[in-house]
């Protein structure tokens, strides 16, 4: 959720706006927001698990606590859920009005599977102009901040906003989390380069004699002496060598390749326990490292030109590294994946 900060930023140079702009008064402006969804209503789900609800909960309880510490509680920022619990729309609103809210803004995300309908956009009233305003600000600032392409102000008929449009109101779509692809988890990077050799070591089969034509690692003495003998020392041009049967190139050595799931020594084992045969696992549910227990890493996966078979050989495909999250390495990269469902779909629906 690191992204959450910056919207939040974003949100505390708005408001900061706003208090020109908008009604001039004794007291601070009573803004509501309204995270969607919650409870037995998840709103969109992303490829990975991630829930709308839990997204919009964030950045309100974020918002609340920023507005808290950086500006002693200057904004009067009401919450209309503050927990994973559902609260009807009716509901949502009466509180706005109850409150007499100057601002309401409901939190969404939506969701898609193109890439060339990704963006941000703002609905509102088609009779609330103050609410248009609102939405062109807030798009003005995702843009310039963040440099998310503006989809633009929309009229929509929501019950959320026809019943709020005695302020500025406004459903605020504030990221799609769908996106037309993703990092591979562990499983997928695997099975994606085990490709037609079901449970051999390496993608081309289990023939360690063929290493030196099939992918760029350390060949010679580890680490002294690097003949090259698959023609390169260091890094190598992508597609240097031949594809694994799924037509995927370099699925061993030349970089490692991030995945999506976090590194724990403890996992492998935890599932073993379990006596289940896992259907496409999504990995650990935290990090966690015996050797290294204070960082946060994930899986990397294939291995890389430093890789020998004296030292971790972890051009295999069952090899597994870690690499903290705010690391770069000069022979680390990343494929990403789309999957077949998301590739069909073609078309953007609306997380709201
Ligand atoms: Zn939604």
């Amino acid at each position: 959720m690191n992204r959450c900060w910056t919207y939040f930023f974003i949100w505390i140079s708005f408001f900061g706006f706003h208090l020109v702009f908008g009604q001039i008064r004794n007291r601070s402006p009573i803004i509501i927001i309204d995270p969607g969804h919650g409870g037995k209503d998840s709103g969109a789900v992303g490829v990975n698990g991630l829930k709308e609800k839990d997204v919009t909960l964030n950045i309100a309880m974020e918002i609340l606590r920023l507005n808290k510490e950086l500006l002693a509680d200057t904004l009067e920022i009401y919450s209309t859920r503050y927990s994973d619990t559902l609260i009807s729309l009716s509901h949502r609103t009466k509180l706005a009005q109850v409150l007499k809210g100057n601002i309401f803004v409901s939190l969404h995300c939506n969701q898609t599977s193109l890439a060339a309908v990704q963006g941000v956009e703002v609905y509102t009233s088609q009779f609330n102009k103050h609410g248009e305003f609102l939405g062109n600000i807030l798009l003005s600032e995702f843009n310039q901040t963040l440099g998310h392409k503006s989809r633009g102000v929309k009229y929509g008929n929501f019950q959320v906003l026809r019943e709020t449009d005695s302020c500025p109101s406004v459903l605020w779509e504030m990221v799609h989390f769908d996106r037309l692809i993703h990092l591979p988890t562990e499983a997928e990077w695997e099975r994606a380069a085990q490709s037609d050799h079901s449970g051999t070591v390496y993608f081309w089969g289990d023939d360690a004699s063929e290493l030196s034509t099939k992918a760029n690692t350390w060949e010679g003495e580890f680490p002294v002496t690097n003949t090259e003998a698959d023609g390169y020392g260091e890094r190598g041009p992508v597609k240097s060598y031949p594809p694994n049967d799924f037509g995927l190139y370099d699925m061993a050595g030349n970089v490692w390749e991030w995945t999506d799931d976090w590194y724990n020594t403890d996992y492998y084992n935890e599932v073993a326990d379990r006596n289940t045969i896992l259907k496409n696992p999504k990995g650990a549910d935290a990090p966690y490292n015996a050797r290294n227990p204070y960082a946060k890493e994930k899986v990397m996966k294939g291995g890389s030109f430093l890789c020998n078979a004296s030292y971790c050989a972890s051009y295999r495909i069952s090899a597994p590294m870690a690499t903290s999250l705010d690391s770069s390495l000069e022979h680390l990269g990343f494929r990403t994946v789309a999957t077949a469902d998301m590739v069909k779909k073609g078309s953007s629906s609306s997380g709201q």
